[in-house]
């Protein structure tokens, strides 16, 4: 069923307003599902030590538990230390995993670097495909490991992977309305996601309610996601923009030559409150000068205006260097835990079970 942003947004409120056992109940729901969320994420993410040294497997399906090796089929440089690398798996390796689920969004693989024997994590850009390919998009710092490793791959050259990981279980028609804040190569699980569940409706109706916001950031246009990738997002987003709406911001637009298409969705500046406040169609009165001085002043004692924002079904994903995920949603906790929510997300009133640090 197609509907507009302003009449769900209506719904939401005197939903909320008139139902608040309704709402608290939906807290309490998601409050749940994140813990159980966080507990299994990070026995995932955070349990290496299970799965140091574990074996490798040429001729058995993808699975977390040990690595199968994949070939780099192509490598291309999309900008300033940042390549998407194509993975090709084994033809025994893709059609024949234990559970199809596990393939759902959102997730990842663990690539292991052979000469430091260490692994990392990255977030197909697609999924697997039917010919068993993986796309990643991976950035390279200056003194990192796997990333400067990945970049120095060539074509024909064999890596090994463990995986699928879920990263966050997405559940169509839990949330009226997803926000995706992502800063640099932390589009990717974004990506994952919209693929997924959104791009394959191009040309039919919609009829998933769940209204998707992504609100993506890159240092400047060369580091945004590859035209390719991006097009298509921008596309969805022209033809159904009750369904999904894209924002990009860069730092600086010094040479900027990105097609028009995608120049209309670009802001020079960095997601910020009001940038997030615009998004979630939040007055603009909470940008203006004084809003923002008494939201200086009263910081603290009063939240003012917040309750709306409390009571949707709403959830926030926030992805990206840790400085910016801690500007906008507050820092994570011990051991990557969630950590409380903080940042503009807790000053635009969100609470724990509304925002998840991917
Ligand atoms: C679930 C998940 C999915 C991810 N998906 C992606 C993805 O799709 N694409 C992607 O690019 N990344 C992704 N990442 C991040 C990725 O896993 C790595 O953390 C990232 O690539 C850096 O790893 P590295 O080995 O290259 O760098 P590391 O060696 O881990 O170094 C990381 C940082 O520390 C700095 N550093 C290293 N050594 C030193 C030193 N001696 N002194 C000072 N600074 C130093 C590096 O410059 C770098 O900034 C994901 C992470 C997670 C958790």
């Amino acid at each position: 069923m197609n509907r507009s942003w302003s009449s769900l947004r209506a719904r939401l409120v005197s939903t909320s307003t008139s139902t608040s056992h309704t709402s608290s109940r939906v807290r309490l729901s998601s409050v749940v599902f994140f813990a159980s969320t966080g507990v299994l994420v990070s026995s995932y993410l955070l349990w290496p030590s299970k799965y140091r040294g574990s074996p490798t497997f040429t001729h058995k399906p993808m699975s977390p538990n040990y690595f199968i090796p994949a070939t780099v089929s192509d490598i291309s440089q999309t900008g300033p230390d940042l390549a998407v690398l194509t993975l090709t798996l084994p033809h025994d390796a893709h059609s024949t995993t234990d559970d199809a689920s596990s393939l759902e969004p959102i997730w990842s693989i663990f690539v292991k670097d052979d000469d430091i024997q260490v692994e990392r994590p990255y977030t197909p850009l697609h999924g697997v495909d039917e010919n068993g390919n993986i796309k990643l998009w991976v950035k390279r710092y200056q003194r990192g490991e796997v990333g400067r490793w990945l970049h120095s791959k060539r074509t024909g050259d064999t890596v090994e992977i463990r995986g699928p990981l879920k990263t966050f279980p997405f559940h169509q028609g839990k949330w009226d309305e997803i926000v995706m804040i992502s800063g640099g190569t932390g589009f990717s699980p974004f990506h994952q996601l919209l693929f997924r569940q959104l791009l394959p409706l191009q040309d039919k109706p919609v009829d998933d309610d769940t209204r998707f916001t992504l609100l993506h950031a890159s240092r400047s246009p060369a580091e945004l996601p590859p035209s390719p990738i991006l097009q298509p997002l921008i596309d969805f987003a022209g033809a159904h923009p009750d369904h999904l709406r894209v924002r990009l911001f860069v730092d600086s637009d010094a040479q900027a030559r990105v097609p028009e298409s995608i120049a209309r969705s670009l802001h020079v500046g960095r997601i910020d409150k009001c940038s997030i406040a615009h998004a979630l169609g939040l007055s603009d009165g909470r940008c203006s000068w004084t809003s923002w001085i008494n939201s200086f002043w009263t910081k603290g004692r009063s939240r003012g205006g917040d309750e709306d924002i409390r009571k949707k079904n709403i959830l926030v994903l926030v992805c990206g260097p840790e400085p910016m995920v801690a500007a906008i949603a507050g820092p994570y906790g011990k051991n990557y835990s969630q950590g409380k929510v903080g940042g503009v997300l807790a000053e635009l009133g969100f609470m724990a079970g509304q925002v998840w640090k991917l």
